[in-house]
C-alpha cells in the first residue's frame, strides 16, 4: 500500500494498535490514570492521529514535551487535558492558561506564569517537577521547600492550582537498577514536603513506560507512557509482544532497482560491503534522509517473505540490500523495513544502528508519508 502522492515508501500507522496498546497499559496500571506522551508528533506516528487514537484506546490525559504541540492539539479540537513541560523565557505562559493547558515547572517558571494569571485574571493550573535523580528538569531537593513555598503562596493569593507533582526515572528500563528506589525515596520525601506547606495534588505522577510496565510501586495517581503506546518495547530484553503491545508503525517501500552483480562488487559510498559471490542487489528508495540512520550496519528488511540485510552505508535517499543469489525479486516489489507482519521490529534496527527503538521510529522523516488505517472514526462507521 503505497500513497496516492506517488511517493516510493508509506509509513503506516495502525490508530487500532495505539487504543489498544493504552487499553493494555492501562490494564497494567489501574486504577492509576494513563497520560499519553505524543510529543515529538506523536513519536514519528502523527500527533493528532496519536492523541486521537490514545483517548480513543482510553487514556485520561496527553502529555506533550513543547506549549507548541499542546496547542497543536487545541487547534485541531481535542479538550482532553494536557501537560507540557519543556519551557523556555519565550513561552507564552498567557496562551497556556487560556487554552486550558497545564503546565510542568521546574520552579524559575514560577513568577513568570502567576504574572500571567493575574493579567488574565485567571489561575494557572501547574504540575511541580521534582528532579529525583535524572538531573534534567525539575527542582532539586534542595531547592524544592523554596520552589513549593512560592507554589503555595501563589496559589493561596489564587494565581497557580497546583494540580500535580512529577519526577521522571533515570534507568527504569533496566529494573534491577537500584538507582529508580533512590528515586522514589526522594519523590516521597519531596511530596512530604509539599503536603508540610499544604500542597496536595491530586496527581502525583512518576512512571514512564518501563516504570509502567515493571514498578507497580512507580505508578502513584497516574503514569506517563510513550513508547509503549506505539507499541514498542522499553526493555531492550523483552519484545513488545511478549508485553501484549502491538507496533502501531509499519515502515514500507518498493524495490527502486535490482540487479546481478558479480563477485568482488563494492556497494555503496566507501565500498565498505563487497559481495563474496555472484549475487542480486535491490535498490531500497530509503535514506537517512527520511530517517534510517546512516551509521545502520546489516538492518533487516523483509521482501517476497524473505528476510535479507541491509548491504554497505546507508546514503541519503537510499541503501542497497543484499537479496542473495537465487533472487527472483524484481523492481517493485514491496519491501517491509520493520512492523506489520515482518516480524522485524524498529528496535533490530535500533541494534542495526547503535541506537533505539524510540528513535528509529521517531526519526521517521517528513518525506515519509503517514496513511493512517483503522482509525476510530472508521471503526464506528463500521460496527454502527
Ligand atoms: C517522553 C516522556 C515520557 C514517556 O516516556 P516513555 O519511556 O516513552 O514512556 C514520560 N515523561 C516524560 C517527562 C517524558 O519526557
Amino acid at each position: 500500500m503505497n500513497s496516492a502522492d506517488g511517493s516510493p515508501s508509506t509509513a503506516i500507522i495502525d490508530a487500532e494498535a495505539i487504543a489498544h496498546n493504552v487499553g493494555t497499559v492501562a490494564e497494567y496500571v489501574r486504577p492509576a490514570k494513563v497520560m499519553a506522551a505524543i510529543k515529538a508528533d506523536g513519536y514519528g506516528h502523527g500527533i493528532v492521529t496519536a492523541a486521537r487514537a490514545a483517548l480513543a484506546g482510553g487514556a485520561d490525559w496527553l502529555g506533550t514535551a513543547h506549549l507548541s504541540e499542546a496547542q497543536q492539539l487545541r487547534a485541531e479540537g481535542i479538550d482532553a487535558p494536557i501537560l507540557a513541560w519543556l519551557h523556555s523565557r519565550d513561552t507564552d505562559f498567557s496562551a497556556a492558561i487560556g487554552e486550558h493547558i497545564d503546565l510542568g515547572v521546574s520552579g524559575w517558571e514560577l513568577d513568570r506564569i502567576a504574572e500571567a494569571a493575574q493579567a488574565r485574571q485567571r489561575p494557572a493550573r501547574v504540575h511541580l517537577k521534582i528532579d529525583t535523580g535524572l538531573s534534567r528538569n525539575g527542582a532539586t531537593i534542595e531547592a524544592w521547600p523554596e520552589v513549593v513555598a512560592q507554589a503555595a503562596q501563589h496559589q493561596r493569593h489564587g494565581l497557580i492550582s497546583v494540580e500535580g507533582i512529577f519526577t521522571h526515572f533515570a534507568v527504569a528500563d533496566e529494573p534491577d537498577r537500584k538507582e529508580t528506589d533512590e528515586q522514589l525515596e526522594v519523590f516521597r520525601e519531596a511530596l512530604s514536603i509539599a503536603e508540610q506547606h499544604g500542597v496536595v495534588p491530586a496527581l502525583r505522577h512518576a512512571a514512564n513506560s518501563p516504570a509502567a510496565l515493571s514498578r507497580p510501586d512507580a505508578h502513584f495517581d497516574m503514569v506517563r507512557v510513550g513508547v509503549s503506546i506505539y507499541g514498542q518495547s522499553p526493555f531492550a530484553d523483552r519484545t513488545a509482544e511478549s508485553l501484549g503491545l502491538r507496533p502501531a508503525m509499519e515502515l514500507r517501500s518498493t524495490l527502486a532497482n535490482v540487479k546481478r552483480v558479480p563477485a568482488g562488487q563494492g556497494v555503496s559510498y566507501g565500498l565498505t560491503y563487497r559481495v563474496d559471490a555472484p549475487t542480486t542487489l535491490g535498490l531500497v528508495p530509503l535514506g537517512y534522509g527520511d530517517g534510517i540512520p546512516r551509521i545502520a550496519v546489516g538492518g533487516p528488511v523483509l521482501i517476497n517473505r524473505r528476510r535479507c540485510y541491509s548491504a554497505g552505508r546507508v546514503a541519503m535517499d537510499q541503501f542497497v540490500v543484499d537479496l542473495g543469489p537465487d533472487s527472483d525479486a524484481q523492481i517493485g516489489d514491496e519491501v517491509t523495513v520493520f512492523g506489520g507482519d515482518s516480524g522485524i521490529s524498529a528496535a533490530e534496527w535500533g541494534a542495526a544502528a547503535q541506537t533505539i527503538n524510540y528513535e528509529i521510529i521517531t526519526r521517521i522523516g517528513a518525506r515519509v508519508p503517514r496513511v493512517v488505517i483503522n482509525q476510530p472514526e472508521e471503526r464506528l462507521a463500521e460496527t454502527g
